[in-house]
């Protein structure tokens, strides 16, 4: 059973990952809309995995014998200046779910709620992973930025990204 408390920090991260999941979307969006093919499919993923991280809050939440109560998904930003502007928004978007996540754990160890605060390491350590791949990405654009073949040839490997299956926790 979870307390009033955690069942509502939980649901409100359940809201976050949504809303990640529809930024990612909307990124993607915006990228088909350059003929930035490669980039809207990374982001495309990107968003898939933001929603298998919403499945797996609603599913602990359940398994919590605690409820799931779905908020309104507020509207992403459509629009970015650049490819460089979209992938560093796609950084302070994790940056900001990082911070979220802490406050989920900062909750959990205040009510020594032990099974929320293992299950929100994943969530810890999978935030470390996701901020430096977006880093990357945005300091590999800031390198290629003067020259559209970069771009291309960028966007080449980012279509290349895969789906990460199999990798999940046991949670
Ligand atoms: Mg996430």
């Amino acid at each position: 059973m979870l307390s009033e408390k955690i069942q509502q920090v939980l649901n409100k991260q359940l809201n976050a990952e949504f809303h990640s999941a529809y930024t990612y979307l909307s990124l993607a969006a915006y990228f088909e809309d350059l003929d930035l093919n490669g980039f809207a499919h990374w982001m495309k993923i990107q968003y898939q995995e933001e929603l298998l991280h919403a499945d797996k809050i609603y599913t602990f939440i359940n398994n919590r014998d605690a409820r799931v109560i779905l908020e309104r998904l507020a509207a992403p930003r459509a629009e970015w200046a650049s490819p460089l502007e979209a992938f560093k928004a796609a950084l302070a978007n994790e940056q900001a779910l990082s911070q979220k996540i802490y406050e989920v754990v900062d909750e959990a160890l205040q009510e020594r709620d032990h099974a929320t605060h293992a299950f929100m390491q994943w969530f810890v350590n999978e935030q470390v992973e996701e901020e430096a791949i977006v880093r990357d990405i945005v300091s590999d654009i800031e390198r290629v930025i003067e020259s559209k073949d970069g771009l291309f040839l960028m966007d080449r490997d980012l279509a290349g990204r895969t789906p990460q299956v199999g990798q999940e926790s046991p949670a």
